[in-house]
Parts: C-alpha cells; structure tokens; sequence
C-alpha cells in the first residue's frame, strides 16, 4: 500500500472527506467539467471535486490505485472550517496599512493579533496542519445551522492579511501530502476543536438588505417579455399563487424548474424568474427565505435538465 492511499484512508477514517490532487500539486485530478465524459460517477451530470469526495475506503482504493495523488480534503461536507495562515510568497509581499508597522510579517502574526483584538487566547487546541511552504492549517468543526464558505485575505468577509478560510466550496491539502517536494505535516494531533463563536460571528456573512418586491414593477417587467416566455411566466406563476398549503412549495419548485429551462435558455433573465416566482410564493404565505431557497433549487434543476438533454 502506497503512503497516499494509507493517507487518504487514514483521512477518511477520522470521517473527513477526500479526493484526489495532482501528484506533488494542489489542484484536483478530478476531469473538468468540459471534459465530462458523463459515465461512472458523472452519469447523470457532471460531479465536481466536492461531490465526488468520500469516505468510502473501496472507492478510496480504486481511487489510489491510479498514480500516486495527494490526498485533497473537501472542507464543506467533511464539516470543517480550516483557518489557513500563509507566509508571504516573496520579500515585496508586504501587510496591507492596516496590519504595517506592527511588527506583523505573516498570516500567524495577523491572526495573534486579531484573537488579541478580540480578547481570545491565540493558542487553539485543536487539529494543526503545517504546510509545505511553513504555513498552518487549523482544524474546527463547523457551526450547525449556517453554511461558511472560503474567505481570502482582508476580501470581503475575510479574516485578514495571509489568514484564508476553507469551508464549504474550499480544500485543503491533507497532511502526509506533497507539494513540490515539500511535505505536509500533522503538528498537532487533537481531535478538532469548535469553531470559536467570535470567529464564527467574523465569517458568517452579512445577509445583504434587500428592498422589498414591487408587484406591479415586477409585471411590468414580465409584460415586456417575449410573448411566449411572458405567456410561460405567467402560466407557472399563476400555478403557484394557485396551490394549497400542502402543496405549495413543491408547486414553487416544479415552476422554478419549468422556467429555469427558459433560464438556461438565455430567454429569460433570471431576476425577472425569481421576482415573479417570489411575488406568486409570497402570495401563498411562504416566507421569502423560503421562497428563494425554493426558487434557487427549482431554477438550477431546470438550468440542468437543459445542461443534460445538449
Ligand atoms: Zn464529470
């Protein structure tokens, strides 16, 4: 048994899933999607590097048994928030005005500095993952109920200078692999601790405010359409402001999906989809977290079947 394969089923065995990176590299050996032949795991769609992750040690093996892959593990489903502190990659790389001047030169520094800011210890007990190039991957658990995904740098929701996270959407190379002839190794090996709320609170992000739906803008909208896409909006709208409590939702969906072909289609913007979809659900009583999270699966399930039937 190769030193890959044994690291690959040790990673799983801890319940963390993994698929497998380009020899002594990061990025996936998985095909792209361009390159779907669509058979063994991609029958029915393309399955990128997050769904094809396992825990299943036979399909570990068959895996392996191909070349010597670095072991890739797959954040969101293995349910873990991995904070990644990087060293800078050459001597201009220097922290941002502000993290300058304090005596700060790489992501560890910045990320002492912002447990200190926030009155945290900076030692976390917890799984740590030193990197090929000296930089350290610290294992949490993720929050229940919320979905984080990969932050960058000072971006966005981003923790800092050189401090990246990978969640759900995000890997990262699992230790006992390899990149450019430098090892990763485990440095501190305890079961991983719980995301601390404060960092919690730092990553999830901030709903964005939405203005609420104007009915009549939204059908007015929807009357500038072409004839036959305005005639199938309304149709399947008219469906939804149409159905019974129990029935509601999935009608929602079902009409997500109709016009999510339309979508997919390029004769149907998707906002127009969404709102008209979202003023007929809200009508019925669901509320509008609901509505588009419905609407959201419905429009991709028929963005899909189009994807399926080329
Ligand atoms: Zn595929």
């Amino acid at each position: 048994m190769t030193d890959l394969l044994t690291t690959a089923l040790t990673t799983a065995a801890r319940g963390w899933h993994v698929f497998p990176l380009a020899p002594n590299a990061k990025p996936p050996a998985l095909h792209a999607e361009e390159r779907c032949p669509r058979t063994g795991p991609c029958t029915s769609g393309h399955l990128g590097w997050e769904r094809r992750a396992t825990v299943d040690p036979d399909v570990i093996r068959r895996a392996w048994s191909h070349g010597p892959y670095n072991v890739g593990l797959a954040c969101g489903p293995s349910r873990l928030v991995v904070v990644d502190l990087d060293t800078p990659k050459h001597p201009g790389d220097l922290p941002p005005a502000r993290w300058a001047g304090r005596g700060i030169t790489d992501g560890h520094d910045v990320f002492a500095a912002l447990c200190e800011e926030h009155g945290q210890p900076v030692h976390h007990d917890t799984f740590t993952v030193r990197t090929g190039r000296g930089g350290t991957h610290l294992y949490f658990t993720a929050p229940t109920g919320r979905v984080l995904r990969n932050t960058c740098g000072e971006k966005g929701q981003g923790l800092g200078w050189k401090v990246d996270t990978r969640a759900h959407g995000g890997y990262v190379v699992a230790a006992g692999s390899t990149v450019a002839g430098r090892p990763y190794t485990v440095v501190s090996d305890t079961p991983p601790m719980p995301l601390p709320a404060w960092l919690a609170a730092l990553l999830t992000p901030k709903a964005p405010p939405v203005a609420p739906l104007d009915s009549a803008a939204v059908r007015a909208r929807i009357g500038r359409l072409q004839a036959y896409t305005r005639a199938a909006v309304r149709g399947e709208t008219d469906k939804v402001a149409g159905a019974g409590e129990g029935v509601r939702n999935h009608t929602l969906f079902a009409s997500a999906a109709a016009l999510g072909r339309l979508v997919a289609a390029g004769t149907l913007p998707e906002r127009d989809a969404t709102d008209a979809l979202l003023d007929a659900g809200q009508k019925t009583g669901l509320g509008e977290a609901e509505c588009r999270r419905t609407i959201a699966k419905g429009l991709a399930r028929g963005a899909g079947s189009v994807g399926r039937a080329a």
